[in-house]
């Protein structure tokens, strides 16, 4: 990337529910030198966006250009909607020393991976799927249709874990944030 990385890049991935923002969160919050980077998103704004996890919300048109403008690490369609890592930020942060966070799909953690090889990519899975279609229901933030497309869509990234350097069972969520942040503090 011409640019020297002095803080460790890290992919999350995981079906959407699983816990991820929580758990990116707690562990940010416990972590010096750790940040979490902001995605943009065509996607609209939740009514309450939930694990303290935001956007930079843009119009088509101001996607577009950020891509035109090689403005992005990486995007990908999720959802029917784009989203995406701005560049700048992410490189800058990581020249500085700091570890960043990339809460990211899996097509996006590939991009990412083929680009920056010393990535580490960490997927974050539920004990069943069952406990993934609670915890989508009680964030509550999704129709009933979308629940069912996430799952779906879950089904498929299971299938990726394989390609992960870590998998992390998030059952006990306290033991899953103490794992994380051991990967974070220990890797290297
Ligand atoms: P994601 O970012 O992966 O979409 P969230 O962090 O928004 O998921 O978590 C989805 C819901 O599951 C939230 O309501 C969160 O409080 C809850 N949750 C997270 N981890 C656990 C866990 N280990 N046990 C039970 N509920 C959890
Ligand atoms: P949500 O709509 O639940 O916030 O996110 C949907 C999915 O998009 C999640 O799997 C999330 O990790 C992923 N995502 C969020 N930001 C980005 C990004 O910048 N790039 C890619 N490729 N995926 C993202």
């Amino acid at each position: 990337m011409g640019i020297q990385m002095k803080g460790k890049l890290l992919v999350v991935s995981g079906p959407s529910g699983v816990g991820k923002g929580t758990i990116c969160d707690r562990a940010v919050a416990r972590l010096h030198n750790t940040m979490l980077s902001v995605s943009v998103t065509e996607r609209p704004p939740r009514a309450i966006e939930t694990g303290g996890r935001s956007y930079h919300f843009l119009t088509p048109d101001e996607f577009d250009m950020l891509v035109d403008n090689d403005g992005l690490l990486e995007w990908a369609v999720y959802g029917g909607n784009r989203y995406g890592t701005p560049k700048a930020d992410v490189m800058y942060a990581l020249a500085d020393g700091n570890n960043v966070i990339l809460e990211i799909d899996v097509q996006g953690g590939e991009k990412v991976k083929a680009q920056i090889p010393e990535t580490i990519r960490v997927f974050i899975a539920p004990p069943n799927e069952e406990a993934l279609l609670e915890r989508l229901h009680k964030r509550g933030t999704e129709s009933e249709e979308q629940i069912l497309a996430r799952i779906e869509r879950a089904r498929g990234e299971m299938k990726h874990t394989k390609d992960y350097d870590y998998v992390i069972v998030n059952d006990n969520l306290n033991k899953a944030i103490d794992e994380f942040v051991k990967i974070i503090e220990e890797d290297f």
